[in-house]
């Protein structure tokens, strides 16, 4: 499910109780308005064409690490770096897939020692 098409039936649910709790309230034609509105996008979500739609197994089999990414014109990879003592780095290189790790935080030049490519080098140190 999209998080689009998620946010459209979470806000009809919201109109449909925020109807029903007007409506409650003595507020008949206010809150009966907003509950029908909150039906018509709760239905309108649950209809709704999910673009880029994935397949779910495929979802399901995914896994962040092990894959080469597509190349967008330069070399991809991915830093992960703890925010928590002890400050522990990953990099994934999008290049052969090669998962380094590391002490310490992001360094400012890394070259993956899989495939030897330079992956990002920081100008201002
Ligand atoms: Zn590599």
């Amino acid at each position: 499910m999209t998080s689009l098409r998620r946010r459209v039936i979470g806000l009809g649910c919201a109109f449909v109780i925020l109807g029903g709790a007007l409506s409650a309230g003595g507020l008949w034609t206010f809150g009966g308005t907003i509950g029908i509105w909150g039906i018509i996008a709760f239905v309108a979500g649950m209809f709704m064409q999910e673009p880029d739609r994935f397949d779910p197994e495929e979802v399901a089999s995914w896994r962040p690490s092990a894959a080469p990414m597509a190349n967008a014109g330069r070399t991809m990879y991915r830093v992960d770096t703890t925010i928590d003592e002890p400050i522990h780095t990953t990099v994934l290189c999008g290049s052969c897939a090669h998962l380094a790790e590391m002490d310490g935080p992001r360094p400012a030049t890394f070259t993956c020692p899989g495939c030897g490519l330079l992956l990002w080098e920081d100008e201002e140190e």
